[in-house]
């Protein structure tokens, strides 16, 4: 869902000529166009909030399936409020934009004269939309919450939701943005800025710190909570010293009851931050929780983050590279201008889905097996632990006990977050059968494009135990995959600058 919607504001901001407001109605027009069409969308989602809040007055104990439609109803705001965005563009308001902020040439003499910044005015309608979007599905959210089944704890205020949402969004997809902003204006202010390959090696550089640095404002930024001691942090800790992992801190995110999932962040052990959600520590059993954190430590372990952070610069430049490539070919039919540069942001945005989605569910496969591998003891049969079980120091056992703890873990962050599940869904005939069909397995492949769907995951790793050598040969395959894309990515740009020299090849990018 982050990389759909970064793509399209990435769009929104690209220097591209927006036609004029329709029937010549002017700036004036343009901005009264937009306003109705965010009106709109706000109707939309108050009574989507509206019908999920009904139903469940009338009938709370058919709870999961009205959970399930309000999913849907969200989702399918989602993609609405991406279609109405587009449409206030292409109706006026990126050309309205474009004209009201860029001034004469007595102001900013030399340089292009539309003002560093102006972008954002650009995304205001889609941000007034989307929050406002929060602030009426929050009467939606607070009534699931209280006919829950099983304690959650109390619900956000209305103001403390939006601020919840916010900084996940903060986190996803607006400081990419930001960042994003603020070069495309550094660019416009100083056009020559560029002329110099060495400029652009150090703002790949740059790039590059950005990806080392930002994991530390994580905690800062979604407002963590270091956990707090007792029975569950030293457990964790001692995992960690037989796992032998370093990191700086172990937090809690309080999602108010509403998130079950944990994760990890920074490259290096002083930047290193671990994070579970105070849902999942608080439905997982103390051996359930040791496993999920074995899995998180499994891509410290697997050095997964590296492989993340050196295959996105490797893929910019070879990216990069291959635009050229196309751009320089004789008789190239590539679009050129504003269609070049919106080609561009798909393509680069569709390569990510599909090969580092395929890389990223692979290495979360390996993670998972190390998240096994922490709670298994010597024995590979065994059939259950006791409290006098020795567990396998720096994960290198794999028993049959281990992975049903891991297993169990999985399936109950589904059966909590209800995310991808299909039982018993009332089945729809005709066209709303077939949208409402199509729109879930839209929103399952956005879902698990990263991790794959856990049904998956469970029945992968019920094969390991007992299988000769699965575990090895499954090791074995994605090393070979993660290495041999590696070199392809790392082989293409060494032939590319060998043969036209590397500062063409960052001509590209
Ligand atoms: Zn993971
Ligand atoms: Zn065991």
């Amino acid at each position: 869902m982050s990389l759909l919607l970064l793509i399209f504001l990435t769009i929104a901001c690209l220097p591209v000529d927006w036609p004029e407001p329709l029937f010549g109605v002017g700036t004036e027009g343009s901005a009264a166009i937009s306003g109705v069409i965010v009106a709109g969308l706000l109707l939309v989602a108050r009574f989507f909030s509206h019908r999920t809040v009904s139903r469940l007055t009338l009938d709370p104990s058919s709870r999961e399936s009205i959970a399930r439609g309000h999913g849907l109803r969200r989702l399918s705001f989602f993609f609405l409020n991406l279609f109405g965005f587009v449409l206030l563009l292409v109706c006026g308001w990126g050309w309205t934009v474009r004209h009201a902020f860029t001034v004469s040439e007595d102001y900013l003499p030399g340089a292009d004269r539309y003002l560093p910044g102006a972008e954002l005015v650009i995304l205001v309608p889609y941000f007034i939309s989307l929050i406002g979007s929060w602030a009426l599905f929050f009467d939606a959210e607070r009534a699931l919450h209280l006919a829950a089944p099983y304690v959650r704890g109390t619900f956000w205020t209305r103001g403390g939701y939006i601020l919840y949402l916010l900084r996940q969004h903060l986190l996803m997809v607006l400081t990419p943005v930001f960042l994003m902003i603020a070069q495309l204006g550094a660019l416009r202010a100083f056009p020559t800025i560029l002329d110099s390959p060495w400029a652009k090696l150090a703002a790949l550089f740059g790039l590059f710190g950005c990806i080392l640095l930002l994991p530390s404002f994580v905690p800062l930024v979604l407002g963590l909570q270091p956990m707090p001691a007792g029975r569950v942090r030293e457990r964790l800790e001692r995992a960690a010293s037989r796992l032998n992992v370093r990191y700086r801190g172990l937090h809690i995110w309080d999602t108010r009851g509403n998130l079950a999932t944990a994760m990890v962040t920074g490259l290096f052990p002083r930047l290193r931050h671990i994070v579970f959600t105070d849902l999942l520590l608080s439905t997982m059993s103390d051996d359930e929780i040791e496993a999920v954190f074995g899995h998180e430590v499994g891509h410290v372990k697997h050095g997964h983050l590296f492989y993340y952070a050196a295959f996105l610069m490797l893929s910019f430049l070879t990216l990069g590279a291959a635009y050229r490539a196309v751009e320089m070919a004789p008789g190239t039919t590539m679009p050129t201008g504003d269609a070049a540069l919106v080609v561009t942001v798909l393509t680069t945005g569709i390569y990510l889905f599909v090969v580092f989605g395929f890389i990223s569910r692979k290495c979360e496969r390996q993670a998972d097996v190390f998240g096994c591998k922490t709670v298994s003891c010597s024995d590979p049969d065994c059939i259950g632990h006791g409290p006098e079980t020795s567990l396998v120091a720096k994960g290198r056992g794999l028993c049959r006990t281990g992975v049903g703890i891991f297993v169990r873990a999985l399936e109950r962050v589904e059966e909590i977050n209800g995310q991808t599940r299909e039982a018993d869904r009332i089945e729809r005939r005709g066209p709303i059968g077939w949208f409402s069909g199509a729109l879930r397995f839209v929103g399952i492949s956005l879902a698990t494009w990263q991790h794959s769907t856990i049904a998956k995951r469970v029945a992968f790793l019920k094969t390991l135990p007992g299988s000769n050598g699965g575990e090895q040969r499954f090791q074995f395959q994605v090393t070979l995959l993660r290495w041999g894309l590696f070199l392809f990515l790392a082989g293409s740009i060494l032939a590319v600058s060998l043969w036209k020299g590397w500062r063409n090849l960052l001509e590209g990018v």
